[in-house]
This record gives structure tokens, C-alpha cells and sequence, in this order.
């Protein structure tokens, strides 16, 4: 009796999906207001680590997600998942390589980035009634990145209220002006050798508050 075959496949599943460190500027991250953590992040600037909490908050996001991906599977809309034979849809820019991101999904009938989200009640609620742009400029961004790396026209963000198990979505189309701005922002994160200016001066700006970086830039 054969031991251990599935260990192995899983193990290698999971050493391939895993960052050992970030070496590039995440499509999650390049739309960030601080353009200095987005620089301390790609420069290998090592900030406090996550806590427990946070980590374990985002583990609950990631497991929220499938509800939608089964969901949506359930329905009979056609899904292209991550999976090691495609990479676990990681896109990439071809100008800059250093631009990447891995998207959540394909919807295969509409050939469109799928990008799951999960938010409190309140932030929801922004979500719903003032849109995506309004309430998440750096999802807005992020999704646009994807579309832009897999030249892709169109996306949709669907976000799951932790609080009420409500769902909402919000359709976006590519904007290749503003993928151009996208990747003119990357290209000076990646061509400084010093930090970029801060989002604020006072380690007190709510930015600063939580960031991983704070004790070092604001020393
Ligand atoms: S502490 Fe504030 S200014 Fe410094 S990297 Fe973080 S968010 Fe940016």
C-alpha cells in the first residue's frame, strides 16, 4: 500500500503558491495611497510582523471567498480557478515584470477578472451605495491591474459583508489610461534607491496608526 503520494503533490502545491518574499509590486498594493510603504515593501524592508489577529482575519476573508466562488460554480457560471497548471493565475506586466498579482478567477463566458472581496457592515454599506471607486480606490486599482496585465476588458468585484452574509458586486471596465498611470507609479517605486515621501508626517495620520512600517519611518 502506497503512503504518502498525496502528501507529496500537496506539498509542492503549496510551496509553489506560497511567496517566500516579496519581490515585486502586488497588484493589491501598487494602488496604495503611501507610496513609501509600497517602496519599503518591493526594497525588502522588513516591517513588524502581522499579528495573529490580522493573520487570522485574513485566513476568514480567504475561506469567506469560496463561498462565492461555490456559489457562483453552483449556478453554472464557468470559473477558471487558480490551480498549478495555470500558475495560480498569476499575471504579470509585460513591460514591467516586476507588476504582478495573482487575480482570485476567471469568468470564462465573459473572459473577466473575478475579485472577491469581504468588509464590515459599514464599509459595505460605502460599497453599495457610493460605489467601488468611492468606497476601495485601491481594490479599483488592483482589479484594474489585472485586467491590464491579462489584457482583459472587463472584471467584476464582489464583496461579502462579514457582519450580515450580504453580497454586492460592481462591474468595471479597463481603463488603459489609467492602467498607464498604474504602471508609470510602479516604474518609480522600482527606480528609487531611496524612499519615496511619506502619506503623512505624523505617525498619528490614521494611515500610520497600523502600518508595519511606522517604528522605522518614523523613527
Ligand atoms: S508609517 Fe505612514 S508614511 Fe510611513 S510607510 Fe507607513 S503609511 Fe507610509
Amino acid at each position: 500500500m502506497r503512503k504518502g503520494r498525496l502528501k507529496g503533490i500537496i506539498d509542492a502545491a503549496i510551496n509553489v503558491s506560497r511567496e517566500t518574499s516579496r519581490d515585486y509590486i502586488g497588484a493589491s498594493q501598487i494602488g496604495d495611497a503611501c507610496l513609501r510603504r509600497i517602496w519599503y515593501n518591493y526594497h525588502g524592508v522588513s516591517g513588524a510582523p502581522f499579528s495573529t489577529k490580522q493573520q487570522r482575519t485574513f485566513s476568514i476573508g480567504k475561506k469567506l471567498e469560496t463561498i462565492v466562488i461555490d456559489s457562483l460554480h453552483d449556478a453554472g457560471v464557468d470559473l477558471i480557478l487558480p490551480h498549478v497548471s495555470n500558475h495560480y493565475l498569476e499575471f504579470f506586466d509585460e513591460d514591467i515584470p516586476y507588476l504582478r498579482g495573482h487575480a482570485d478567477a476567471i469568468i470564462k463566458d465573459e473572459d473577466a477578472i473575478l475579485e472577491i472581496k469581504t468588509a464590515k457592515d459599514s464599509s459595505f454599506k460605502i460599497f453599495v451605495n457610493k460605489g467601488l471607486k468611492v468606497w476601495n480606490f485601491q481594490y479599483y486599482t488592483q482589479i484594474q491591474c489585472y485586467m491590464g496585465m491579462s489584457h482583459k476588458k472587463k472584471g467584476y468585484i464582489v464583496c461579502i459583508n462579514k457582519d450580515t452574509s450580504e453580497v454586492w458586486d460592481e462591474e468595471v471596465q479597463f481603463s488603459p489610461e489609467y492602467y498607464d498611470g498604474i504602471k508609470a507609479r510602479a516604474l518609480l517605486v522600482h527606480s528609487h534607491d531611496e524612499p519615496l515621501p511619506k502619506v503623512n508626517d505624523s505617525p498619528f495620520y490614521y494611515a500610520c496608526k497600523t502600518c508595519q512600517f511606522k517604528e522605522i519611518c518614523h523613527d
